[in-house]
């Protein structure tokens, strides 16, 4: 297990147990508050109780207004200022707590990120509206990767935003040290595996960026943001299957046949999803330790991560071939507080 600095993830108030929504409850997440809780430093928000809406308090909801999203008060008056000067400071403390990731409660409509119900004129006019505060920080803050309770349910979604956290972490420290060409090979070596699942072309691109580049400190800024970029796109079923049979290379010399067989068979049940990422992973790991393998010993692919995470758990075993992306909900595993259709 690596040992590192915790990584501070902001998590919306409500959804650590505390109670201020507008009816004076609260939507505790039992695995935000397990176990987000026991890997990461959780940071309480709630941005409507920042911008001095008391607890109870009436609705607020987001309205169409001139072709933008506004959040109006149950008197109509207009809170977008306050929220925006309040998710504007709210950017800047988290950066300077080095905030990695951030956990917004769903369809709230300051919260909310893609599910919030937009009015026009007293009616409803669609309901994938993005709160202000969700918003604005996305645009002061765009590196911290963010996730909604709902979607930390899903495990190809959760795994993601997880993936994109740990990557975060390592890569702050690595930018935080003296950046000589060296530690960004190194890390490049650990990380590109990881890259290849969500970003082939990513993966290469800074591969030839980095054997052509003299100045690692220069070189770094753009380097994080294309390494940042290509781990946002989505992994799917196939490119982790081929990022899996790229390190089972590794493995073929010293492996005796049966054993080598054996890992093939269990890579090829994970294409045919009948195990999860986590189940291969695990395996892998494993015949790279027992063989000491060195080439693998520092992979980011294989790293251990907290087991209370179920990071990869779950990872499309359950999600049907056909017509699915990686990132298609593959139903709750995990129980998060109150059923989705009964929340806000
Ligand atoms: S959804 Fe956001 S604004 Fe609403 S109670 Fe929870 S933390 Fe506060």
């Amino acid at each position: 297990m690596e040992h590192r600095p915790p990584i501070r993830i902001a998590v919306s108030g409500c959804l650590l147990g505390e109670e201020v929504r507008y009816d004076g409850g609260h939507r505790r997440s039992s695995y935000v508050t397990g176990a987000l809780g026991g890997a990461f430093e959780l940071v309480s928000e709630c941005p409507e109780v920042g911008i001095g809406l008391g607890v109870p308090r009436p609705k607020i909801r987001l309205e169409r207004s001139g072709g933008a999203a506004r959040l109006l008060g149950s008197r109509d008056e207009d809170l977008t200022p306050l929220m925006d000067d309040y998710a504007r400071q709210a950017a800047t403390r988290f950066d300077e707590a080095r905030v990695g990731g951030v956990v917004l409660k769903s369809r709230s409509p300051s919260c909310g990120m893609g599910d919030v119900k937009l009015h026009e004129s007293g009616a409803v006019i669609s309901e994938d509206g993005t709160g202000i505060f969700a918003s604005r920080l996305a645009a002061a803050l765009p590196e911290a990767p963010r996730i909604s309770e709902t979607d930390l349910e899903s495990p190809a979604h959760r795994d993601h935003w997880l993936t994109r956290v740990f990557a975060l972490a390592e890569i702050r420290e690595l930018a935080a040290g003296s950046a000589d060409a060296a530690r960004l090979y190194e890390f490049h070596a650990r990380w590109k595996m990881v890259l290849m699942a969500h970003s082939e072309g990513t993966a290469r691109r800074l591969g030839r960026f980095l054997a052509a580049t003299r100045d690692a400190r220069n070189g770094l800024p753009r380097y994080r943001e294309e390494f940042l970029a290509g781990l946002a796109e989505p992994a799917s079923v196939g490119t982790h299957h081929n990022v899996l049979l790229h390190l089972a290379g590794h493995l073929k010399k010293p492996l005796d046949p049966g054993a080598r067989e054996r890992l093939q068979s269990e890579i090829a049940a994970f294409l045919a999803r009948e195990v999860s990422l986590a189940a291969a992973v695990r395996s892998l790991a494993a015949w790279a330790a027992r063989l000491g393998v060195q080439s693998l010993g520092n992979q980011a692919y294989l790293a251990e991560r907290p087991k209370s995470l179920a990071y990869r758990e779950g990872i499309y075993r359950d999600e049907r071939p056909a017509g699915l992306t990686s990132g298609s909900p593959a139903g709750p595993i995990l129980p998060v507080g109150t059923p989705a259709t009964t929340r806000r």
